[in-house]
């Protein structure tokens, strides 16, 4: 059945008027699921009771359960059952200027990136609307504090499920929905680039960070197949573009593993490829994962490496870490299917 979740707003304003009823129930109802946050039909008070029970007929309330959290320091780790018994994570992060979640954006993933434990299992579908809004309604239903931060950083390609995404940010930006501000929303892709085209006239300003790894065509075509289809003069050309656009600063990821991407040549060949973009590299120290051979950059290298990027001007932070202990880190995140 349709959930409710997947309505914008003016949905919802249609969805009334084609039952001959008032428009100004969408804002009412709205207001009882974003607002008061209830979890049946049933308490919404200032709705006809017949029109409610169309509206039960029509929708239902929850598409997600809660099947188990994990603590580790300042992050918990989430394992959600979908209506069809498939299972998703996760993960809530907390820092000093307030809680971030990292939703996933559907089950599995078909970009199979080398190094990319989420990625092993191949695409099952894309998660709907309802259910990205849900990851974060049953989060700050259990820790009973707001999210002020969402990035779509967890298991699926964003762009590889466009159309409910977009709705997605439209539903948790919504002044009468989340209201999480566009600033504080991140999406992170490893490079579609006819979706980066559409996303610059977006009129949002949501944040864009793009998934890079590496430096050259030659690595990139190793790591992340994708830039087989897109290679990186057109990434870049439309990277360009939607600087150009938006006025807004890129994010350009970049793991670090030993001995592949992390040599000095790696960090000078990064410098001229960013040459006069307005964009950051945010360094990620590799998470290694038991079914690939893939090592973690030493601290020193690491460190190298950041050190050629400043010097030569280019902006650059290492990424925070989180949840290495209970498998909630970049990378780490799994779709499985609930065992009968
Ligand atoms: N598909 C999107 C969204 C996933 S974001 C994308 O590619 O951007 C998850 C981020 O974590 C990506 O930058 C991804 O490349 C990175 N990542 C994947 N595996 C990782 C690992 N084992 N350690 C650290 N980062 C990893």
């Amino acid at each position: 059945m349709n959930s409710i979740y997947n309505l914008l707003l003016e949905e919802m304003e249609e969805y009334f008027i084609s039952h001959n009823d008032k428009k100004f129930h969408a804002d009412q109802l709205f207001d009882w699921l974003y607002q008061k946050r209830v979890n049946s039909f049933d308490e919404v008070t200032n709705i006809k009771k017949e029109m409610i029970e169309q509206v039960k007929k029509d929708f239902s309330i929850s598409c997600l359960t809660l099947v188990t959290k994990e603590e580790d320091t300042d992050v918990n780790k989430y394992l959600f059952r979908l209506t069809d018994g498939e299972m998703i994570e996760a993960v809530l992060m907390r820092h000093d200027y307030g809680n971030s979640i990292c939703v996933s954006s559907q089950v599995g993933c078909n970009m199979g990136c080398a190094f990319c434990e989420s990625g092993r299992r191949k695409r099952v579908r894309n998660l709907e609307t309802a259910e990205m809004v849900e990851q974060i309604l049953l989060v700050e239903e259990d820790i009973k504090e707001r999210i002020s931060h969402v990035v779509v950083m967890g298991i699926g390609e964003p762009f590889d499920n466009y159309d409910n995404i977009i709705k997605f940010i439209k539903i948790i930006n919504h002044p009468k929905g989340l209201q999480i501000g566009s600033r504080h929303i991140t999406v992170s892709t490893c490079g579609l680039v006819p979706k980066i085209k559409e996303f610059m006239n977006v009129p949002y300003q949501v944040n864009l960070a793009i998934s890079l790894h590496a430096p050259n065509d030659t690595l990139r075509n190793q790591l992340m197949p994708i830039n087989k289809v897109y290679p990186l003069n057109e990434l870049f050309q439309a990277l360009k573009e939607y600087e150009k656009v938006t006025n807004r600063r890129l994010t350009f990821e970049y793991i670090l593993l030993e001995g592949i991407n992390d040599t000095a040549e790696c960090a000078m060949e990064l410098v001229s490829l960013l040459k006069g973009m307005n964009g950051y590299v945010n360094l990620i120290p590799y998470n290694e994962t038991e079914h690939l051979t893939f090592r973690r950059s030493k601290q020193l290298q690491i460190m190298k490496f950041y050190d050629i990027l400043k010097k030569n001007h280019i902006g650059v932070t290492i990424r925070r870490e989180f949840g290495g202990n209970i498998s909630a880190a970049c990378g780490q995140l799994r779709s499985k299917k609930e065992e009968a």
